[in-house]
């Protein structure tokens, strides 16, 4: 079935990596963050050094890779990709540090998930380009100093506050990424369209960048199920009625609420009569860890105004008990 094949994986993958903006000025959005990394940039250019270390936080989606392959780009430096997670020995590390060529830059996500032996090597690689290399166990035990070429490191982590304050500090520069708003998911989806050839007319943009979430890469998700609904139905405009019927079938609410968006919100008004209750008590109610419900989707649910913290735990906004259909108590935790 060729039309099973055209959502297939490979193919997502490869789209993927083609709609991924290559520099700095293709990249929509987040000018606060793209000037400032715009001028580290230019002056390690014109130091011919290496960048300073680059950190981004932010939650997922909203291009922390992206903006690493650009770094690379922009150095005009090679690019090694590894995360937290699959950093679990010093020794793991040590030998992705060790192979690294002179001026390339290390991209590492989720580098909040590091051991803390991994962790605690990294401060030295990250200050003085050296690292100990322990040979042999207890009174034995020897360190061989291994000096490493000067490399940039990127670190991404969904907060940058679950990162130790250590190495925190030894980034020269901390950029936070924000939420998109619509008219720069619109941006975002233009220029996606435009390489995918689709005829989509403004008033669809409009409509699949309001459900994006606030994230690009949903964005770019949604318009390729949007693309799939009008290739199945034969349609060769994209307007706002085909784009909000396709994404209805994807049950994707008209303001983007993803499933785990709208079961945080149900258990909170449903189990906990609106809150407060305490994070950790909100994320076993929808069988999540807390890390996610507090870094995946609580930023989104908050800036909607759906979701308040408060001293004594979540609570549910007045919005969100209209968005779900729901009526609130009526004596009311706010
Ligand atoms: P994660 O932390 O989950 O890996 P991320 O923040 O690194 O997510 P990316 O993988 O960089 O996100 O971006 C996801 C997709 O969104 C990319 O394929 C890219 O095409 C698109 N994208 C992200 N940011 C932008 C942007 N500012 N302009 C245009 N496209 C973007």
């Amino acid at each position: 079935n060729p039309l099973v094949a055209s959502t297939s994986e490979p193919e997502e993958r490869v789209l993927e990596a083609a709609l991924r903006p290559k520099n700095l000025h293709d990249f929509v959005g987040q000018q606060r963050v793209r000037e400032q990394l715009s001028l580290v940039l230019e002056a390690a250019r014109i130091r011919e050094r290496t960048s300073d270390h680059v950190l981004l936080s932010g939650p997922p989606g909203l291009g922390k890779t992206t903006l690493a392959m650009i770094v690379a780009a922009e150095m005009n430096a090679p690019l090694r990709i590894s995360s937290g997670p699959a950093i679990q020995h010093a020794g793991d590390l040590a030998a992705i540090l060790s192979s690294l060529s002179e001026g390339e830059v290390l991209f590492l996500d989720e580098i909040h998930r590091m051991s803390r032996p991994a962790e605690e090597m990294l401060y030295m690689a990250m200050e003085d380009f050296r690292v100990d290399i322990v040979v042999g166990k207890g009174a034995g035990a020897t360190a061989i100093p291994l000096e490493l070429p000067p490399f940039t490191l990127v670190g991404a982590t969904t907060r940058a506050g679950l990162l130790p304050g250590p190495l925190r500090d030894r980034f020269g520069f901390t950029g936070h990424l924000e939420f998109y708003s619509i008219s720069e998911l619109e941006l975002v989806l233009r220029r996606s369209a435009m390489l995918m050839d689709l005829k989509v007319n403004s008033a669809g943009f409009t409509e699949v960048a309001s459900r994006s979430r606030g994230t690009p890469r949903i964005a770019n998700r949604l318009l390729r199920r949007v693309r799939d609904w009008a290739l199945v139905h034969q349609k060769e405009q994209i307007d706002a009625q085909l784009a909000s019927r396709a994404l209805d079938m994807y049950e994707v609410d008209t303001r983007g609420l993803d499933r785990l968006d709208r079961a945080v919100l149900q258990a909170l008004c449903t189990k906990f009569g609106g809150g407060p209750v305490g994070l950790s008590t909100l994320a076993i109610a929808v069988g999540e860890e807390t890390e996610t419900v507090e870094t995946v989707a609580e930023p989104f649910l908050v800036r909607e105004g759906l979701l308040g913290r408060t001293p004594r735990g979540r609570i549910a906004m007045p919005e969100a008990w209209a968005h779900l259909g729901l009526t609130p108590p009526e004596t009311s935790p706010i």
